[in-house]
């Protein structure tokens, strides 16, 4: 009966792309559910993957995967040439980040920056999460999922969630942490007080905005865990820099960083 419902709603309502709303194909659709019907005995790459096709057309979805560019290691960002630093950046060699690694689906620019744009301002929910589903299945490419014991997110202060209730960062947390098959702990971080956008303040000002902004919830024991940490953009790396500071310091054991985009400027 529920099998009917849905090919009813198929035939009324196609399915579209979540980003340039053309139809997305039948045969697709049938080939999906019946992977679906077998997604237990099925890689979880190949069920994401298939989930992916469906929510994503043809001519938008290879955009989006650029698996052949060098990427830094470090900060998830993507390189225009090899870098003659190996496999860091000129912003991670300078830095030091205390997280260990960040992925990315890649930098703050072209159609990923306007998705990321009409995520945040038109609160698009379908958006967000299939970008989290983008952000998991480069999560099980990369097998760094396998490192991770639990998934949360960059908070945001109460003010600023009760203005604007859409949180994006959490929404792609739960997204991803639903797929990789994770614990996800939005109440291990608090934002204690407000902070200014770290996109309109210079890069030296930035550490200073968010500079002992957030705090660990004391009642949870993190002692050895290692953490995901999810942000929509990562431009500076000063947000997620000092949470992995305060994380640390809680006794985790590494913290690992998953972003939409990376939106320094990097060679
Ligand atoms: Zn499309
Ligand atoms: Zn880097």
């Amino acid at each position: 009966m529920l099998e009917i419902a849905s090919k009813m709603r198929t035939l009324c309502f196609p399915p579209r792309c979540v980003n340039c709303r053309t139809e997305i194909g039948q045969s697709k659709i049938r080939q999906n559910q019946y992977r679906g019907k077998h997604a237990t005995s099925l890689h979880q790459h190949e069920r994401l993957t298939s989930l992916l096709e469906s929510h994503w057309c043809d001519r938008c979805f290879p955009n989006l995967v650029h698996q052949d560019l060098a990427t830094c290691w470090t900060c998830g960002a993507q390189l225009n040439q090899q870098s003659p630093l190996g496999i860091r950046c000129a912003l991670c060699f300078k830095k030091n980040f205390r997280f260990t690694r960040a992925i990315s689906l890649g930098n703050y620019q072209g159609q990923l920056q306007q998705l990321v744009i009409r995520m945040k301002n038109q609160h698009d929910e379908p958006l967000t999460i299939q970008l989290g589903n983008l952000l998991a299945n480069q999560l099980i490419d990369s097998e760094l999922f396998e490192n991770i014991d639990l998934i949360t997110a960059v908070p945001t202060h109460w003010w600023r969630r009760l203005k604007r209730g859409f949180q994006a960062a959490e929404m792609i947390a739960e997204t991803i942490a639903h797929e990789v098959d994770r614990q996800f702990r939005p109440e291990i971080l608090k934002c204690q007080r407000s902070t200014k956008k770290q996109g309109t303040l210079a890069s030296t000002a930035r550490q200073k905005n968010v500079q002992n902004a957030f705090s660990v919830n004391r009642s949870t024991s993190l002692q050895g865990a290692n953490v995901l940490l999810i942000d929509d953009v990562m431009t500076s790396g000063a947000t997620v820099n000092e949470i992995s500071r305060i994380l640390l310091r809680s006794g985790v054991e590494k913290v690992y960083v998953g972003v939409i985009a990376r939106g320094a400027r990097v060679s």
